[in-house]
């Protein structure tokens, strides 16, 4: 089976081709058949990500699959979230991971209540009029350090601290983080749903 991955990021999609292999899923990236990114309204992963998956599927005929994914800090109700990527443009930055950290630290200072979850959600139609699509939600907990530690990852990693390994996400081997990350367990749940009903 075909199935169209609607991102340009090209890191995510080698990681899910990877993952895919053996289900027999060749994944295309929109890209490669000229399908651009459409507008992401909305203020819930999974409405963004339906709205990417549904717009690759009209665009190329095929099914496809989008995910949206973001910081989602406890004492401020959730945000960023699905503006996680832009999050410090907010506050006069210019947008990358380095001013992303910086401003939620600066956002967080004197914040007693750290908690916070990366969120992947990923979503996936046979059509873009496919009544059942496949949803996949993949969470975890953590808590906002207060500087950043360790030098892997990308994005949020250096301060998104896992209480279970006493670490953060950056000082993990990328192996680890793989293995217990929001994505990995979104993509994981993915598989099994299309195993079970598409396959
Ligand atoms: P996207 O899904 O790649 O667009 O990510 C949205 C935002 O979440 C970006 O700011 C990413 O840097 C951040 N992000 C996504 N996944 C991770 C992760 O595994 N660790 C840290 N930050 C992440």
């Amino acid at each position: 089976m075909k199935l169209v991955l609607a991102s340009h990021n090209a890191g995510k999609l080698a990681e899910l081709q990877t993952l895919m292999a053996p289900l027999g899923v060749e994944l295309i990236a929109q890209g490669a058949l000229g399908v651009q990114e459409p507008d992401e309204p909305f203020h819930t992963f999974v409405e963004n990500a339906l709205v990417k998956a549904r717009h690759a599927s009209r665009a190329t005929g095929l099914p496809a699959m989008a995910d949206d994914a973001g910081l989602c800090v406890q004492a401020f109700g959730g945000e960023p979230g699905v503006q996680t990527a832009t999050y410090a443009t907010r506050f006069g930055y210019e947008p990358g991971d380095a001013n992303n950290v910086r401003a939620l630290l600066e956002q967080m200072q004197g914040v007693e209540d750290r908690r916070a979850s990366m969120v992947s959600t990923l979503v996936a139609l046979r059509s873009p009029q496919d009544p059942e699509p496949l949803i996949a939600v993949g969470r975890v907990d953590g808590e906002i350090t207060r500087a950043p530690r360790g030098s892997g990852g990308f994005g949020f990693d250096p301060v998104m601290f896992i209480p279970e390994f006493g670490k953060t996400f950056a000082e993990l081997p990328a192996e680890v983080k793989n293995a217990h990350s929001h994505r990995g367990r979104a993509v994981r749940q993915m598989l099994a749903l299309m195993r079970e009903y598409w396959l």
